[in-house]
């Protein structure tokens, strides 16, 4: 499987925003934007025009790396959203919500999507009393989502679940702390999705 092994703080600089990659340390002032809020790399400094086409591709990179898709499945994910009733950018964002690594991540049973999807790929998850190993895997309203029973003392979910306080949990999301467990309520609106992603020129990027 295709992996990104750029420094995930470079991602972010690259974006010029917080993706929020590395869990605890995107809360601090050791946070790389807090430090050098400019592109990485020799010419990072240097003033850039931006083409309109340039602008759409960094969105639609930014939005990749937030969720931690690669490009073929996140163009599976837009096809998807143009075949579904309503707005194709917003069915776009409310699919890449439904992810379980997203999902998991949002619960606050993991610091970062991709410790989520770590726990996940390691069988400590399951959906609806069933354990499911694919980060992929698209939740719907009414799943219940839990941290199986084995797994409830592992250090590294009881520290997110002790931390997620500043977080906090979308209102579409139920969580049981003491439980370890959680409810999808209902598919996010997208003025709950309050990351600044302009969706929009992603359809248009695509739509060329
Ligand atoms: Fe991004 Fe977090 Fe690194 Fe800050 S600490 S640059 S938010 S990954």
């Amino acid at each position: 499987m295709a992996r990104n092994t750029d420094s995930v703080c470079r991602l972010c600089r690259r974006e010029g925003i917080k993706l929020f990659l590395k869990g605890e340390r995107c809360f601090t002032d050791k946070c790389a934007i807090e430090r050098r809020n400019y592109p990485p790399g020799q010419h990072g400094q240097g003033r850039h025009k931006f083409s309109e086409y340039s602008i759409q591709l960094r969105e639609k990179q930014k939005v990749k790396r937030i969720y931690g898709v690669f490009e073929r499945q996140f163009r599976r994910y837009f096809q998807l959203a143009e075949r579904s009733r309503g707005v194709t950018g917003e069915n776009l964002l409310v699919t890449l919500e439904r992810r379980l690594d997203n999902i998991v991540y949002r619960m606050s049973f993991a610091n970062s999507r991709s410790e989520a999807r770590q726990l996940v790929r390691h069988g400590h998850i399951a959906v609806n009393g069933r354990t499911v190993t694919i980060p992929s895997f698209l939740t719907k309203v009414g799943d219940r989502i839990t941290v199986r029973e084995r797994s409830q003392k592992v250090a590294r979910i009881q520290e997110a679940l002790e931390l997620s306080q500043r977080r906090g949990v979308p209102e579409w999301l139920e969580i049981n702390r003491e439980g370890f467990s959680g409810t999808v309520k209902a598919l996010p609106q997208r003025a709950e999705l309050t990351m600044p992603i302009n969706e929009r020129l992603i359809v248009e990027l695509y739509s060329k």
